[in-house]
């Protein structure tokens, strides 16, 4: 949704006409006024959220757990858009809205989030700043009730990019976390799910892919992202997830990698991503979506659409991203039968939507 206000040309033909005359009749004529005050354009605010890629279908919901997905989503859009429109940082938007994610239980992130081979949760959340492109991410942690906080107090308080396991869990102790019991995490759903997974295991390996329906109902889909402009103009991406149902031996994905599952730049784009991992990481999808608008000219649709499109469905990879450009357009493509996303723009204005049609 474009909010650009951009000077109509007979406007400025005629405004630039009008100021040499004005200035040919009364020299010296010292402005630093523009020649038409109507072209500089208000400044726009815009967030973007995704809650998991996958074989989401009609049939796979309920009317009731659809309207809860709904609700949920617009519910975060408008918390970070409670931010924006308070003059607040795209940083701060996408916290608000991905906290409030995490502490649904209908996503994989934060309570709700899928369970491990051993029926426990492993957390992995990253945030970073297109104003100064710091970043910071935790993976594997176990008892941060809000990984994508923690993750943004990497990038303000620490000289390091990420933290994984104890160790990051020792540096949120230290800084005042919100700690909880692994048990709090805990879903019976996802209970369920990971009982389907390993009686599927022997054709699919140790981890499953996320979306993917082995047994029916299976689908595990769920990670959530946010990507904001606020108005300042700078932009903030962010990504927080339980990984992939099943997983073993310390397995992380892509959304704690910065250039993998989040990334952000003010010179071109937010992105965050989600889907099968492996294939994220390998094809550092969401970084190459931004080198194809930094090093192609390319606009931020063309460039999500031919990394997800074309290079990811070409890798095998399954999954989708949201990115924003520093102008607020904003590109959602997927390649899985659907994908829970969102956006509001500055009027307050929401649109959820889930399937691919
Ligand atoms: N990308 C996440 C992972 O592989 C999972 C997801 O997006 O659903 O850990």
């Amino acid at each position: 949704m474009r909010i650009l206000k951009r000077p109509n040309t007979l406007a400025v033909f005629f405004a630039a006409l009008s100021m040499s005359l004005l200035m040919s009749a009364c020299e010296p004529a010292a402005s630093d006024e523009p020649a038409d005050a109507s072209a500089a354009s208000e400044p726009t605010y815009v967030l973007a959220i995704h809650g998991g890629a996958g074989t989401i279908r009609r049939s796979d919901l309920s009317p009731e757990r659809e309207a809860q997905y709904r609700a949920k989503l617009e519910e975060a859009l408008r918390a970070g858009h409670n931010v924006l429109s308070g003059g607040g940082s795209s940083l701060d938007a996408v916290i608000a809205t991905l906290t409030i994610l995490e502490d649904s239980p209908l996503f994989n992130a934060g309570k709700g989030a899928v369970f491990t081979h051993e029926g426990t949760v492993e957390l992995d959340a990253s945030i970073m700043d297109g104003a100064t492109k710091n970043a910071g991410a935790v993976a594997g942690v176990k008892h941060i009730r809000n990984p994508i906080a923690l993750a943004r107090l990497v990038l303000e308080k620490s000289p390091h990019v990420m933290l994984t396991g104890d160790g990051a869990e020792e540096f949120a102790r230290e800084n005042g976390v919100e700690m909880v019991d692994n048990s709090y995490f805990y879903t019976e759903w996802r209970r369920e799910q990971l009982e389907r997974a390993k009686a599927a295991e022997g054709a699919m390996g140790a981890a499953m892919p996320p979306g993917e329906e082995l047994a029916p109902g299976a689908y595990k889909y769920g990670t959530v992202g946010a990507v904001a402009l606020d108005r300042a103009g700078n932009l903030a991406a962010g990504t927080t997830t339980g990984g992939m149902t099943n997983k073993r031996f310390g397995r992380v994905g892509d959304s704690p990698i910065i250039g993998a599952g989040t990334y952000a730049d003010n010179a071109t784009c937010a992105v965050s991503s989600t889907g099968w991992g492996e294939y994220f990481i390998r094809g550092v999808i969401a970084h190459d979506i931004a080198a194809m608008m930094a090093y192609g000219g390319a606009s931020v649709e063309e460039a999500a659409r031919t990394v997800i499109m074309d290079k990811l469905e070409a890798m095998g990879g399954t999954g989708g991203v949201i990115a924003m450009d520093r102008e607020g357009h904003v590109a959602m493509p997927f390649n899985t039968e659907g994908m829970y996303r969102g956006r509001i723009d500055a009027e307050g204005n929401v649109t959820v939507e889930i399937y691919k049609d």
